[in-house]
């Protein structure tokens, strides 16, 4: 038997490891540590948006400035806008270059992880972070964050977008200098996109106080808007005819819209990644509608996405019925049952939620 005495301390100790490894330290602790040289990695969640890919990736153009080499792995594939970003070329697909991504994760000093809250939402990846022994930093707006896996970071759910908060790790750290045209092209396409081109309430002045300081290092955001939203293929649109005539049903009754897409559609389409970004804002334009919904089967799972305006929150109901999260406005989420099942699990959703959706001034 352990004496009295031992016992105590060993709880002790207990009690201060925990509390070491459950505190994520305010992200300007590592100012002073940026100017020496590390191995970095830098890493987004799955099926990256412009907010995930442009943080990363302007994130990257920062550093290397500094003399770190810095490699950005993205957990899977990514859309076809994205593509024109500037350093995309060197982004590691994780489920295509498994081998070289996880030796790099495997010689990493630090690993940043950007604009994810939980290591779940790397898919195959969260294993290797998960038991990576480099430093995990985290930089994102959602809510929720999985703060023990951090020993860094910076986590605020106010931000506009991830890009917003890295520019701020710049400013902050005093490299404003070092904002060139390639991280200001990066930076200006995640608060872009999140921002719903700048339309969301999150959009603050200080938003738009940055993008001024984005603008006068000399990007074309004209440019950047066109490569993001005019890039698509025919077969988008037709396609888009096809789910709000034939795919979207509207229960005024709960001020909510709903589209579900059976799988045969995407390949009927050659429907690929990132084709069906911003469809489930379509029905947040019909008039009256409060909550709108897409539910796509991919095959491997039932992806959904919900939006809504003003009081209803969205982050809550992705929680409670789809496995999901993300902000009060905007969240996703996602299901193993057929997409039947998972559409009769909205249905059921929207009337336990009857009260708040149909008690709406317009
Ligand atoms: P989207 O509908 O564009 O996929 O996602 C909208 C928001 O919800 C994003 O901020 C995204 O990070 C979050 N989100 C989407 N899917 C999931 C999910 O499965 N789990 C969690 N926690 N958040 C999600
Ligand atoms: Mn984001």
């Amino acid at each position: 038997m352990m004496p009295k005495k031992l016992w105590r301390l060993k709880g002790k100790l207990e009690t201060y490891r925990y509390f070491c490894a459950a505190f994520m330290q305010a992200i300007n602790q590592l100012y002073p540590m940026l100017t020496t040289p590390k191995k970095v990695v830098v890493t987004m969640h799955q099926k990256p948006d412009g907010d995930a890919m442009g943080s990363t990736l302007g994130l990257y153009h920062f550093l290397i400035q500094l003399g770190h080499t810095v490699t950005v792995i993205s957990p899977t594939n990514w859309a076809d806008f994205l593509t024109w970003m500037p350093g995309i070329k060197t982004v590691l697909d994780f489920e295509r270059q498994t081998a070289a991504a996880e030796k790099l994760i495997d010689e990493a000093d630090w690993i940043f992880c950007l604009d994810f809250n939980t290591l779940s939402r790397t898919k195959k990846m969260e294993e290797k972070l998960n038991k990576a022994t480099a430093l995990r930093i985290l930089i994102d707006h959602h809510q929720e964050p999985q703060e023990e896996k951090f020993a860094y970071g910076a986590s605020d759910t106010s931000k506009s977008s991830t890009c917003e908060m890295v520019y701020d790790f710049i400013t902050g750290s005093g490299h404003e200098d070092k904002i060139n045209v390639a991280v200001a092209e990066c930076l200006y396409t995640g608060v872009m996109t999140d921002t719903g081109s700048f339309r969301f309430p999150a959009t603050t002045a200080a938003v738009h106080t940055m993008v001024a300081g984005l603008k006068s290092k000399g990007i074309d955001h004209s440019k950047i808007h066109e490569h993001v939203y005019d890039n698509f293929l025919e077969n988008r649109f037709r396609f888009i005819g096809n789910v709000l005539l034939n795919r979207m049903e509207v229960y005024y009754e709960y001020n909510t819209a709903l589209i579900a897409i059976p799988q045969s559609d995407l390949i009927k389409f050659g429907i690929t990644t990132g084709d069906t970004e911003g469809l489930v804002n379509y029905p947040l334009g019909i008039k009256g509608i409060k909550l709108a919904a897409i539910i796509i089967d991919r095959g491997e799972e039932r992806k959904s996405s919900f939006r809504s305006k003003d009081g209803f929150d969205v982050n809550v109901f992705a929680r409670k019925y789809f496995n999901g999260g993300g902000h009060m406005n905007a969240s996703g989420g996602q299901n193993k049952e057929p997409l039947e099942e998972v559409v009769k699990k909205f249905v059921q959703a929207m009337k336990e939620n009857k009260e708040q959706l149909s008690n709406y001034e317009f």
